[in-house]
């Protein structure tokens, strides 16, 4: 059984609403599951990358990368202690998110993987895989980095080349909910 599950992908693919169709599921099957989401914006580390996205503050994107890998690394520990009480763990993004993001600003890639490497690598990767254009049409709010439509193509870009190197399950997110969702539970027999 696969117990650290991660949805990843470009903003509005969907891997929210899979995410919670998967809790679902494998809650009606009788598992715990803690289905959760980063970055824990309500935690201290996250109110300062919330303020950077709503653009009430300006930092550099080394620093982000820095925040979101320390917020992250708190998200693991409470990650680590769910799967050692035996609940299975499904995570609305993980690390390859930093990757994808501020590796779109510009950071250096393997940096962020080294300022990663201490939150562990889940049992699998779901990659919801959505072109720019058609997730841009999805959403009406959009924060610092949906509004952009260049940004997304390199976060998307940046996705396609981490997919192969860490072994994503890729979805193809432009069906329909239910055919998606469907997909996804092949893994789960
Ligand atoms: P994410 O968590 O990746 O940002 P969400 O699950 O919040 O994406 O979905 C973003 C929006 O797109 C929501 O309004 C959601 O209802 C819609 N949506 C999700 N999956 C699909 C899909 N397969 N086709 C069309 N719209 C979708």
């Amino acid at each position: 059984m696969k117990r650290f599950i991660v949805f990843e992908g470009i903003d509005a693919s969907g891997k929210e609403t899979q995410a919670k169709l998967l809790s679902s599921f494998l809650s009606n099957k009788g598992f715990e599951v803690m289905l959760t989401h980063e970055p824990i914006y309500d935690e201290p580390i996250g109110k300062v990358i919330k303020s950077n996205l709503e653009k009430k503050i300006s930092l550099a994107s080394q620093t982000v990368a820095m925040l979101y890998a320390a917020d992250r690394h708190e998200h693991y520990q409470k990650i680590k202690k769910a799967l050692a009480e035996g609940k299975i763990v499904i995570s609305d993004r993980y690390k390859y998110s930093n990757m994808a993001y501020q590796g779109a600003n510009g950071v250096d890639p393997k940096w962020i993987q080294e300022i990663e490497k201490y939150s562990l690598d889940p049992d699998i990767i779901f990659y919801i895989r959505v072109r720019p254009e058609s997730a841009m049409k999805r959403r009406k709010e959009k924060d610092l980095y949906e509004e952009n439509i260049d940004f997304q193509k390199k976060v998307f870009d940046i996705y396609e080349s981490l997919s192969k190197k860490y072994k994503f399950i890729t979805i193809d997110g432009e069906r329909s909910i239910d055919e998606i969702h469907k997909e996804i539970l092949e893994y789960f027999d």
